[in-house]
């Protein structure tokens, strides 16, 4: 461990010390490690014999439903919090403004845990716990967990498994790394049943998921010589298929995991004038970048952003763009 983490852990649990109550907030539409970091959360600050508020912009996927507190995150956009923190701690969020109206609810001098893994982290936090390294944002609720003395137990190492289970892909993405590995044994340990877990994240499919499915492939399109493929999800799939967000998660990989494909892209119209863009890479292309120049952010092989404008328009540029970064581009086998 580098002296600079090991001062970000010290730092970390002061922070908990240092207050009585929390707001725990992930990214807006959150995601299987958002969520099981959130809960993860939850179960280190009440064994701290704390008060916490937990909240997010966006319903919780119905597939986590099953985590422990699971019941307890409420949803700022359909039930606003009706009062203000001075302490928060933002898990999974590259930036603050990630956690999208649950900003409204910070008092203007709240003091900000920030704990996430991504390349992108803006050091936003008035204590920054970011390990790049770390395959999932659990892995460093789990390293602050250690560093604060809170032993695992069921609960607890479930939510921090299922966390590293959901960002790895199941242990298949360039993110498992023997750390990741070694801490989800340990995990296992303490009582995680990993057949229970990864049927809930990833094998259940819900019948509007499988709807969206028969809908959304027929959209796919491929560009730059093949090396770019992409499929296109509108408010009309949507609404047809009665999908939710969460029905959503892992329509990506169909354009990304075929064969040839340097970037599979969904572009998701979330609004008339806004439209949500998820990119996966193949080793060489970095999609953090690009993400950024369009005002996202992400993971080396794993971004997104928004673009507020309409959904033909934000094709033509992503594409464009991508079109340029993979020219002449040969993959890595
Ligand atoms: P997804 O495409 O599944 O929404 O996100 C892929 C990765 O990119 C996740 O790590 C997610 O946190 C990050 N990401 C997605 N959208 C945005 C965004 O608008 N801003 C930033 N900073 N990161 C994003
Ligand atoms: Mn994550």
């Amino acid at each position: 461990m580098t002296n600079e983490l090991a001062r970000a852990l010290t730092d970390a649990v002061r922070f908990l010390h240092d207050h009585d109550d929390f707001l725990v907030v992930a990214h807006t539409n959150p995601d299987g490690d958002a969520t099981a970091s959130v809960l993860a959360m939850a179960c280190i600050l009440e064994r701290l014999g704390k008060r916490y508020t937990l909240a997010n912009e966006g319903e919780t996927p119905r597939r986590y439903a099953f985590l422990p507190r699971a019941d307890r995150i409420v949803n700022h956009g359909r039930h606003p919090l009706g009062r203000t923190y001075t302490a928060a701690i933002a898990l999974d969020c590259a930036d603050l403004e990630r956690i999208g109206d649950v900003r409204n609810v910070l008092a203007p001098n709240a003091a900000v845990l920030n704990i996430d893994h991504h390349v992108t982290n803006t050091r936003y936090g008035s204590v920054n716990l970011v390990v790049p390294q770390d395959a999932a944002t659990a892995q460093v609720v789990y390293r602050l967990a250690q560093a604060a003395g809170v032993a695992l137990d069921a609960e607890l190492a479930t939510c921090l498994y299922a966390g590293i289970l959901s960002d790895t892909g199941g242990f298949r993405y360039a993110n498992t790394t023997a750390e990741a590995l070694r801490v989800a044994g340990e995990l296992v340990a303490a009582g995680v049943r990993p057949d229970v877990v990864a049927e809930r994240i990833l094998e259940l499919l819900t019948e509007p998921q499988l709807r969206l499915l028969q809908r959304v492939l027929p959209s796919l399109e491929r560009y730059g010589d093949g090396r770019i493929a992409c499929l296109t999800v509108t408010l009309e799939d949507v609404a047809a298929a009665q999908a939710t967000r969460g029905d959503l998660e892992g329509l990506v990989a169909y354009a990304r995991n075929l064969e040839g494909v340097a970037v599979g892209v969904l572009f998701r119209e979330d609004a008339p004038d806004a439209v949500k863009v998820s990119l996966r890479a193949r080793e060489p292309v970095d999609v953090a970048r690009i993400a950024q120049e369009f005002g996202g952010g992400g993971h080396v092989r794993a971004a997104g952003c928004t673009l507020r404008v309409p959904l033909d328009e934000a094709k033509r540029r992503v594409i464009a763009r991508l079109e340029r970064e993979t020219e002449g581009l040969s993959l890595v086998p």
